[in-house]
């Protein structure tokens, strides 16, 4: 199951309590369907949860008898499309003049009349966004939309979204393939929205997938790093190499103090050998640093020549 779908179904599963907001969770469902107007009244959906919950508030709160259908969407997938839809002029006419709507308006907008408490607000973006909401894999990306058909139903969707939120979301309309995208971006702002919504899970999935992408980026970095230092490391004992294959072809080995003479020799046959490695080869065994000093000055020692 995607993460939208998953989603939707934990939606599913908060029933308002109030009357007041199963009537606006219903409304947000049917109003931002496919249509709702005297002509059809449908909402399409891939999620039978959401269809369900459809049929059943239409039915028990507008008191309107509707249809479910199935329909195969892609054979392939075995992906279905569930269509709810309230047949016949008079149950439709029942439907709109219950949500104050005449079905015949020019441009469809949200009746405010139908979120009628503070409590409500929850309910009815619930419904909006199980009837044409998605969100992506957090896994992939933060982004949470509605894909609205008409162009006020969107903008009035982005105010009632900012007036909830205030600044602390990020609320922006596009224009998709004809249809008005209202689209929500950002870790916090779509865990905001989904805690909201009454999808605390999914909201807790999110927070999780991205904690654990920060703790890999991190790791990433690390190794980064690591891989830089390795540069440096590999950098260094080449131009130690070149400096002693200098002296020996100009003043030869014996040319240097005795006390670098040895380690002159080892580093010069053994290019990839560490710090450490060099220090526990010696005759007479150094720390890191101590080869680090000496090796310095083999090098300061060739420049002079
Ligand atoms: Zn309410």
């Amino acid at each position: 199951m995607s993460f939208a779908s998953e989603t939707k179904t934990e939606l599913c599963k908060t029933i308002p309590q109030n009357s007041c907001c199963q009537k606006a969770e219903c409304y947000g469902l049917l109003l931002f369907g496919r249509s709702f107007s005297n002509h059809a009244i449908t909402i399409t959906t891939e999620n039978s949860a959401a269809a369900h919950r459809t049929a059943q508030l239409t039915a028990e709160i507008a008191g309107a008898i509707v249809d479910v259908s199935t329909s195969l969407l892609r054979r392939k997938e075995r992906k279905s499309a569930f269509t709810v839809a309230v047949n016949g002029e008079d149950e439709r006419n029942k439907v709109l003049s219950f949500f104050g709507h005449t079905g015949s308006e020019i441009s469809l907008r949200i009746n405010r009349a139908n979120i009628e408490n503070d409590c409500c607000a929850s309910a009815f973006l619930r419904g909006v966004f199980l009837s044409c909401g998605t969100v992506t894999d957090p896994t992939k990306d933060y982004h949470l939309e509605f894909v609205v058909p008409f162009m006020n139903l969107a903008k009035d969707l982005s105010a009632f979204i900012s007036e909830i939120f205030e600044l602390n979301l990020r609320v922006g309309v596009l224009n998709r393939k004809g249809s008005f995208v209202v689209y929500i971006k950002g870790s916090e702002g779509v865990a905001d929205l989904l805690t909201y919504m009454g999808a605390g899970n999914a909201a807790m999935e999110l927070m999780q997938a991205k904690m654990l992408k920060e703790v890999r980026n991190n790791v990433n970095r690390k190794t980064n790093f690591e891989t830089a230092n390795i540069d440096k490391t590999a950098q260094a004992a080449a131009e130690q190499g070149i400096a002693i294959e200098k002296i020996l072809n100009t003043t030869g080995i014996s040319a240097l103090p005795e006390d670098l003479q040895e380690l002159a020799m080892l580093r010069f046959r053994n290019p990839e050998m560490s710090l450490r490695e060099l220090g526990q080869t010696l005759s007479e065994p150094l720390s890191r640093s101590g080869i680090n000093h000496r090796l310095q000055r083999i090098v300061e020692f060739s420049k002079e020549l």
